[in-house]
């Protein structure tokens, strides 16, 4: 943490203590920073302040608001730097992308600094004479956010800076594996001229006990969640008590489809971005490639040898392109499926060994079907195992066959095919011809059981806001 050059953003951190969450570098497994825990009692006080100074933020103007967003949108430019190396220091991932993260993240402070002004009603046309009809869009309230430890910015600021553009106030707990990176993103925001008490970040011990009250608060009107689906069902359930307003960014099996009339060279290289980005721990990454019977040994001999020009190590040193796995747990889960996958069938192209620490071999398998346990599940891991195929319509089935519907790319060169299985894809994003699809200016969300509710975009805002419709009689 030495070199952090603006100490501000590690105000929230604190000494060593016995209630005290440790941070821990997955690089190293050494403690970097501790932060305090949030008991109950102290966050029902927090809800309370919340609640009260979101009534004052929501009197303000868009016009208001917009400008806090975009001196904030200005510090995180300015601290670039620093957030990236927080982010490297607790998460992991390469240098380069925390920076791209920290760029990511701070886009939708200025998207939304810029939508929040645009949240217009509606005059309807009446239905009698003596009527007048309109509608106004107005903030829910306090919203509150549970947020996973992968990307430990950018999952925040897609949900706090739509509900403050929209006039409601922010609560957000963070992973307690990656909790440094919100506080230094919310010390900015307060720099910025944002009252704590409209942004404020807590963790606890027991994530359980912080979602029982963000669930089953009455004062809390929305909860946004982004993490594993397991949580997310049992997140719903328990906010079903207060008829709360929920939005799900969950799981994914992203399928990676390679057509035999793709540009092979172009395939490998968004197979490469989107499989081994974040060591292969993100929500969009590829998670089983099907390539067409003409291209199969092709593809599967350029993108071995892109394979294995990536640098595994620490996320701080130069050139490292995967960094560890999040925890041993993470890496135990991802040589299960590398072994499991080898007993049914599968052949290592590639890799397939665990490194010191939390280090994994980025990872080729080849002869994978579609009934191996790695098709069926999400890897989080730098794997890629290889289901081979040859009719669209077999593929279509295979590619859909699977609980979670959040991001699916495919590669071809034909524009009829392009369409025809774009449309037919059950996901809420299809990158075609096209690796990396993440942009604020696009609606990110899922299907099935992937989720529901969009984030970025003209949408995301609609999250955080109710319709008022106002009838006016007696004209
Ligand atoms: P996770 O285990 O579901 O945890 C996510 C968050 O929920 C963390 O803050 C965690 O807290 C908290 N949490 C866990 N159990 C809870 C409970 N019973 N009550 C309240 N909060 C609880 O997911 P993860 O392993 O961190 O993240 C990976 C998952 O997120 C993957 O499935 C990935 O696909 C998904 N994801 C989805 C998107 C998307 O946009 N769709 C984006 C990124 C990630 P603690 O960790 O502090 O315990």
């Amino acid at each position: 943490m030495e070199q952090i050059v603006n100490k501000s953003l590690l105000n929230a951190t604190c000494d060593a203590n016995d209630d005290a969450i440790a941070v821990i570098n997955p690089a190293t497994e050494q403690v970097v920073a501790y932060i305090p825990s949030i008991s109950s009692s102290e966050i029902l006080k927090l809800v309370e302040k919340s609640k009260q100074a979101q009534k004052l933020w929501q009197q303000k103007t868009a016009a208001e608001r917009s400008k806090v967003l975009e001196t904030w949108y200005q510090l995180m430019m300015d601290n670039a730097d620093d957030l990236a190396r927080i982010m490297t220091l607790e998460q992991g991932k390469p240098l380069a992308e925390s920076k791209g993260e920290v760029n990511y993240g701070a886009s939708f402070l200025k998207w939304f600094a810029e939508e929040g002004k645009r949240t217009y009603g509606e005059v309807i046309p009446e239905p009698a004479s003596s009527k007048r009809i309109m509608t106004i869009r107005q903030p829910v309230g306090v919203a509150a956010a549970i947020t996973p430890w992968n990307f430990p910015i950018a999952m925040i600021t897609r949900k706090a800076a739509p509900a403050l553009a929209a006039g409601c106030s922010f609560m957000v707990k963070p992973a307690n594996q990656t909790p440094l990176s919100a506080y230094a993103t919310a010390e900015l925001a307060y720099q910025a001229g944002l009252p704590r008490d409209l942004l404020i970040v807590v963790n606890n011990h027991s994530s359980v006990a912080v979602g029982d009250i963000f669930c089953t608060h009455d004062d809390i009107k929305k909860l946004s969640f982004t993490g594993s689906t397991e949580v997310g069902r049992h997140l719903i359930k328990q906010s079903a008590e207060t008829i709360k307003r929920t939005s799900m960014e969950l799981g994914g099996n992203a399928p990676f489809i390679v057509f035999d009339d793709a540009n092979i060279d172009d395939a490998v290289e968004g197979a490469i971005a989107s499989k081994f980005r974040n060591a292969g721990q993100t929500c969009v990454c590829a998670n089983r490639f099907y390539v067409q019977d003409a291209v199969y040994d092709e593809f599967v001999e350029k993108f071995t040898q892109a394979v294995a020009k990536l640098k595994v190590g620490d996320g701080l040193e130069e050139g490292v392109t995967i960094g560890p796995l999040v925890d041993s747990r993470a890496k135990e889960s991802v040589m299960g499926y590398i072994s499991t996958a080898i007993e049914q069938g599968a052949k290592v192209a590639m890799g397939g060994q665990g490194l010191d620490g939390l280090f994994v071999e980025p990872t080729v398998l080849t002869d994978v079907t579609q009934d191996m346990d790695i098709v069926q599940t999400e890897l989080f891991g730098p794997v890629a195992p290889i289901v081979r195929f040859s009719d669209d319509q077999e593929l279509v089935e295979k590619a859909n066959d699977t609980i979670y519907g959040l991001a699916s790319y495919f590669y071809t060169g034909s524009i009829p095919r392009a369409f025809h299985i774009a449309e037919q894809l059950e996901y809420g994003m299809v990158g075609i011809n096209e690796g990396l699809i993440s942009t604020e200016v696009a609606p990110f969300g899922g299907v099935k059981q992937s989720g529901f509710g969009r984030e970025g975009a003209k949408q995301g805002i609609d999250e955080y806001l109710n319709i008022k419709y106002m009838c006016f009689g007696g004209l």
